[in-house]
């Protein structure tokens, strides 16, 4: 099979030929028909999330069933999956209690830890294999596994959105942020998008922003959140990018209650005033992924038609290297994909 292999982390894509995998116990093999890519993955290739290499990245995917090892009950030959990101144990208090990403035998990522699905072939743990509803496309479900079930865990049990709430999203445009716009308007709220330039705000608009900030053309975020809410701040504010001074634009954008959640994971620290969050009850937290359930209600959500995969560049799996430079230069709108014909 074709793969496309980092050799060592910080190293480009590299083609590869490679023996057909055969899934062992527990295991089934996966042939890949769409797969994406995002900013998550150009951070795991430089090695900051561990794992080792070389490896063949790549976790966002859709496909085929066509082969499974002895003891697998949940796939079977011919079925259209998509891929659990996390590797858990299944076993213990988080995996047990529906916050399996929070896992205490956390075995790392597919794609980083194990072999992805930037090759015609992937063979994982049969339970990472998650069947795809009717009326969902492959790409589709490819997106599901990590731009749109992120949002779905993040909106309703982190940031906790109601019809009711005024909503900041801060890198409303990248790939993850645009299904947060979707996601945050199914779930009935005002949407305040921000990001850096008037070509990405569109885009928000497109997918249903009630309201726009372009981060680069005011002097701070939180007082044009404030002026747009007539004063009272955003009940909720998600975080996709993740720098200081992202999320500090979203903790100083909060209304009274408000919660501020990072999902994207950059470096550094923020402020936060005791006295106030007392006096405000507000929330400063994150949100990590989703759980396998979350996944399956994500995928028959999509597949109704109610949220839509957002794709901004699509290009063959083996010229992959070309959507991360764009992902790296912050050239890319949306969702990147890849195909697999
Ligand atoms: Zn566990």
């Amino acid at each position: 099979m074709r793969a496309m292999v980092v050799r060592a982390w910080g190293q480009p894509f590299v083609e590869e030929q490679r023996p057909d995998p055969n899934p062992g116990y527990g295991e089934a093999v996966m042939k890949v028909r769409a797969a994406g890519a995002g900013l998550t993955l150009v951070n795991m290739r430089t090695g900051m999330y561990g794992g080792s290499a070389p490896r063949v990245m790549g976790h966002e995917l859709g496909g085929d069933i066509v082969a499974v090892g002895e003891g697998i009950t949940n796939v079977k030959v011919g079925d259209r999956c998509g891929v659990y990101f996390y590797l858990n144990c299944g076993h213990c208090r988080w995996c047990r209690n529906g916050r399996e990403t929070l896992c205490e035998k956390h075995g790392g990522y597919v794609g980083v830890h194990c072999d992805g699905g930037y090759a015609d072939l992937v063979c994982l743990p049969a339970g990472n294999f998650i069947p795809i509803p009717k009326g969902l496309d492959y790409e589709g479900a490819a997106m599901a596994c990590d731009a749109v079930n992120t949002n779905w865990h993040c909106m309703r049990e982190r940031a906790r959105i109601n019809p009711h709430d005024d909503v900041l999203l801060i890198g409303a445009a990248g790939g993850v942020g645009i299904h947060g716009v979707q996601v945050a308007k199914l779930f009935g709220a005002r949407v305040i998008a921000a990001d850096i330039s008037e070509e990405k705000l569109a885009l928000c608009k497109t997918w249903g922003a009630d309201e726009v900030i372009n981060t680069r053309a005011v002097a701070d975020v939180a007082t044009e959140v404030k002026r747009l809410t007539d004063g009272k701040g955003a009940d909720a504010a998600v975080d996709y990018v993740g720098k200081p001074a992202t999320f500090q634009a979203a903790i100083d954008s909060l209304a009274v209650s408000g919660r501020a959640v990072v999902i994207g994971g950059a470096v550094g620290t923020v402020a936060v005033t005791p006295i106030n969050l007392i006096l405000t009850e507000k929330t400063v937290t994150g949100s990590r992924h989703s759980t396998r359930a979350e996944l399956i209600e994500t995928m028959e959500v999509m597949a109704r038609g109610l949220i839509k995969p957002v794709v901004g560049k699509r290009v063959h799996f083996t010229a992959v290297e070309e959507l991360f430079q764009d992902l790296a230069a912050e050239r890319l709108l949306a969702r990147g994909a890849l195909t697999y014909d």
